[in-house]
């Protein structure tokens, strides 16, 4: 079930032609939008079912440089700035809060794996530090349970999924962006091998350049382009919770991660079970992915069933004048795993004992797209000239989506990117570079 996400209204008429298409609204097309359009640039946004209808309204709403790659700290650094003022240049608040995450380390091998964060992460830190005894106890009013120690930021926050992206994307359409939703693309035209347009279910819009911010669905675009793009599905379940007088901030320890939310409730989630449904994909890239299972496999709950035959039905090609599959599912609306969030939730409640005083209002969950080394793509494709792919963001591209919605516009206008796109090469996946799953938190 989604959580209750503001509407965006589509724009009426859907032009013929523009100059850059981006498809899919969650918070990496809708700021990529925005960032064009404010450049002047026409721009028409696809998305096959509403604004944020996936991930993007899913999430927990962290927006943080804490435990983040080394290769994605230059722009989040960024995306940060443009948060800061992000709820100014809406014109409505869009909940962005630097309210402090912690991340509670229960013994000597957590500390050592935080402290080698703060380490690598040197001047990218920032107000990172470890917090012990009393100071790290006034963080957790309520505790019953003391944790051994914490790495904290307090400059990190939060912000609403369930109001960004829509916000962003109905800021893009005053600057002259135009908005459709229930509009699936099927596919692109090209002509001598460029992109020239986009297939629509509503026919075709000539263009220059397409950015495809597909998440979980671009894996299946790119292969119909026959583009190959390691990408998997991690479902990942989420609760929230009644108004409740309980820990200010966000916090993340082994069985339950929580965030205070602007409504006075929280979001909650196990701090490390997640589910991966076992699908064609899975063995298409199952060597791309094997160095990130070694590492994450233990967090991963694999599952083979019916999400497998669904899927290979689902992948069967299409004509650019036949339904596609992003038609059979306009929103990808996964069932939670009670079992883990119930595990969760008990766990919360033995450390913070206020939380059995709080009611349980809705329980949903979301798709991650994953990345074999844990970072996104943001990167023009070098054998479809046009296209450019903004996907892959492995659970943590809500925070870093304005700065990634950025990058991906000066890459479509071909002007100075705000931070070195290299590591987030498409091309990193075939030329042979070596592909390091982040082992950080
Ligand atoms: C449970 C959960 C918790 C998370 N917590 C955090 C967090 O705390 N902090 C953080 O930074 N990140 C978090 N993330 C990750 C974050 O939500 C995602 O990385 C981010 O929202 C990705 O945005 P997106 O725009 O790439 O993808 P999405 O929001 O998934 O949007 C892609 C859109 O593209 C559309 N689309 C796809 N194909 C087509 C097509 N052919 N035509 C038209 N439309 C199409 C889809 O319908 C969809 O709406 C979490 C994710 C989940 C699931």
């Amino acid at each position: 079930m989604q959580p209750p996400t503001e509407t965006v209204t589509s724009n009426e008429i859907m032009p013929r032609q523009t100059e850059v298409v981006v498809i899919g609204g969650g918070i990496i097309g809708v700021s990529t939008a925005l960032f064009l359009a404010m450049a002047g640039v026409p721009v028409v946004l696809c998305e096959k079912g509403e604004i944020a209808g996936e991930q993007s309204s899913r999430n927990w709403g962290w927006v943080r440089r804490m435990g983040r790659d080394p290769r994605e700290l230059p722009l989040i650094v960024e995306a940060i700035k443009i948060w800061e003022d992000l709820s100014r240049m809406l014109g409505e608040d869009v909940g962005y809060r630097q309210t402090g995450i912690l991340y509670a380390c229960e013994n000597a091998g957590d500390e050592a794996q935080r402290e080698a964060w703060l380490r690598a992460a040197g001047p990218y830190s920032l107000d990172t530090h470890m917090m012990r005894g009393q100071s790290l106890a006034d963080l957790l009013p309520g505790a019953a349970k003391p944790w051994r120690s914490g790495l904290y930021t307090p400059s990190d926050g939060r912000a609403e999924p369930q109001k960004a992206a829509p916000a962003i994307a109905r800021a893009a359409q005053r600057q002259g962006a135009v908005v459709l939703q229930q509009c699936a693309v099927r596919g692109v035209e090209t002509t001598s091998g460029r992109v020239t347009s986009v297939v629509t279910e509503r026919g075709p819009i000539a263009c220059k350049t397409v950015v495809l911010a597909g998440g979980i669905w671009s894996t299946l675009f790119c292969r119909s382009l026959g583009i190959r793009l390691p990408q998997l599905g991690v479902r990942a379940s989420v609760l929230r919770t009644s108004p409740l007088d309980g820990p200010p901030g966000a916090a993340w320890s082994s069985q339950f991660a929580y965030r205070k939310r602007l409504d006075g409730g929280y979001t909650i989630a196990n701090g490390s079970e997640n589910r991966a449904e076992i699908t064609p994909d899975s063995f298409r890239y199952f060597m791309d992915f094997l160095p990130l299972l070694k590492i994450e496999g233990r967090h991963l709950q694999l599952r083979f069933g019916r999400a497998f035959f669904d899927r290979w039905r689902l992948e069967r090609p299409w004509a650019l004048d036949d339904v596609s599959p992003f038609e059979h599912v306009r929103t990808l609306d996964p069932d939670p795993v009670e079992t883990t969030l119930d595990k969760a939730y008990r766990s919360l409640t033995r450390v913070f004992p206020r939380f059995s005083e709080a009611r349980i209002v809705q329980r949903w969950g979301g798709m991650i797209d994953a990345m074999p080394d844990t970072i996104p793509v943001i990167s023009p494709i070098d054998v479809l000239p046009g296209l450019i792919v903004g996907t892959g963001f492995s659970g943590h591209g809500f925070g870093i989506g304005p700065g990634a919605g950025r990058l991906l516009a000066d890459l479509a206008l071909g002007r100075e990117p705000i931070v070195d796109p290299s590591p987030f090469r498409h091309s990193r996946f075939h030329d042979g570079s070596p592909i390091r799953p982040f082992g950080g938190v």
